[in-house]
């Protein structure tokens, strides 16, 4: 069976938007997963068809209502994990990504506003979860995130032309390192050479220089992605401090 998705929106005509060009589209139209956009508006009762409602307490905005968006959960729970996307989650991984990939699929729900009411997360057991350290004005396109990261490692849906082994992330860079930089044709552009090692045609110097990139790259940017790859056995030898031996090139390329 296909990997499923659900999201719950007030604007089910935003999806599948992107997700249905390029490999995530392409997926979809092979059948190897589905989406289904329900409107939480279609589970409101009253004439107005009222989905939300200003806050207990007092203060600006409105809020989603309970009891209609545990109507619009009830419609398509299952046995799939339900995520809302909110700001104040925890992060999304590469990690939690995998773990979506190797379940049955997800239900989402995208909040408006000023959020949802908080007893309906409790009530569903809705796991909370942040694309980033900012504010969207929706989270129809944090959903869209999430399942582009999601679908693109299903079974089938990447070809060897795009692979997950060697990214960011990835497992075979101890889960915790950012990917090294690329380079195509021309060999020189703009005066611009590329790293003589990659022409060289050795492949274990060329494995050895895009680790070290890796790792450079990692402690430049990510204090804390390198701490935890430092953190690990095999990693132990790493110095949380090294010297600049391995300074990365992306930030301007190398010169001739
Ligand atoms: N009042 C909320 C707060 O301060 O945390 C922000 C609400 S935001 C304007 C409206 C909706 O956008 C949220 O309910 C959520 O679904 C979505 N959203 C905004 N930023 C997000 C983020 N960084 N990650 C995931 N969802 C986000």
């Amino acid at each position: 069976m296909s990997w499923r998705a659900a999201v719950l929106t007030l604007f089910p005509e935003m999806f599948p938007g992107p997700l249905g060009h390029s490999l995530a589209g392409r997926a979809l139209s092979a059948g190897r997963w589905s989406l289904d956009a329900v409107n939480i508006r279609d589970f409101a009762t009253d004439r107005h068809r009222s989905v939300d409602d200003t806050p207990f307490g007092g203060g600006a905005g409105m809020v989603i209502r309970p009891d209609v968006l545990d109507a619009a959960i009830e419609a398509v729970a299952d046995d799939r994990p339900l995520i809302c996307l909110t700001p104040r989650g925890v992060p999304l991984t590469q990690d939690a990504v995998r773990g979506l990939a190797q379940g049955p699929g997800v239900v989402l729900v995208a909040g408006r506003y000023e959020g949802i009411d908080q007893r309906v997360i409790e009530a569903r057991g809705l796991r909370e979860v942040s694309i980033g350290d900012y504010v969207l004005s929706g989270g129809e396109l944090a959903a869209t995130v999430v399942l582009d990261a999601v679908v693109r490692l299903l079974p089938g849906v990447m070809g060897t032309a795009e692979s997950a082994a060697e990214e960011s992330f990835a497992a075979s860079f101890s889960g915790h390192l950012l990917e090294y930089p690329h380079y195509t044709r021309p060999a020189e552009w703009q005066g611009r050479a590329v790293p003589a090692v990659l022409l060289s045609g050795h492949h274990a110097a060329v494995a050895a220089w895009r680790h070290e990139q890796a790792k450079a790259l990692t402690r430049a940017r990510r204090p804390d992605l390198w701490a935890a790859y430092s953190a690990q056995p095999q990693n132990g030898d790493q110095p949380n401090n090294p010297d600049q031996s391995a300074a990365p090139v992306a930030t301007g390329g190398a010169r001739p």
